[in-house]
């Protein structure tokens, strides 16, 4: 298990391993954010935070959440905002500790265009 949290520590995230990957993704919201994403199945994240800790943005479509603390504003990781959309979650790897992703491939996915790797 590792975890991620928030700079302030209110949010914190536990996933089942190291990301092997991360998505550096280029669509509107993502680039903004400045986030890299790791994937795992939204069964196995468990996120710790106050009732109120939390703060979320859905856009669009509105299929799923971008998360962040309520306190500090680091976006912390995207969630289905709908039943059905998906069964998975999608951590800001930038919260974990740099040692914990070091080794991971970054994968560049044109979100704002394609919904391809560029790689
Ligand atoms: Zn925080």
């Amino acid at each position: 298990m590792i975890a991620a949290t928030c700079h302030c520590g209110a949010v914190r995230i536990e996933v089942p391993r190291r990301p092997r990957t991360l998505t550096d993704c280029n669509c509107s919201i993502c680039r903004r954010y400045g986030t890299r994403w790791a994937y795992y199945k939204a069964a196995a994240v468990k996120v710790h935070a106050a009732a109120r800790g939390t703060a979320s943005y859905v856009w669009g479509g509105k299929s799923i959440r971008f998360v962040r603390c309520a306190r500090c504003g680091c976006v912390t990781h995207w969630e289905a905002a709908k039943s059905g959309v998906t069964d998975r979650m999608g951590v800001n790897a930038r919260n974990f500790d740099p040692a914990d992703v070091r080794a991971a491939r970054v994968r560049r996915l044109d979100g704002a265009s394609t919904w391809k790797y560029l790689d």
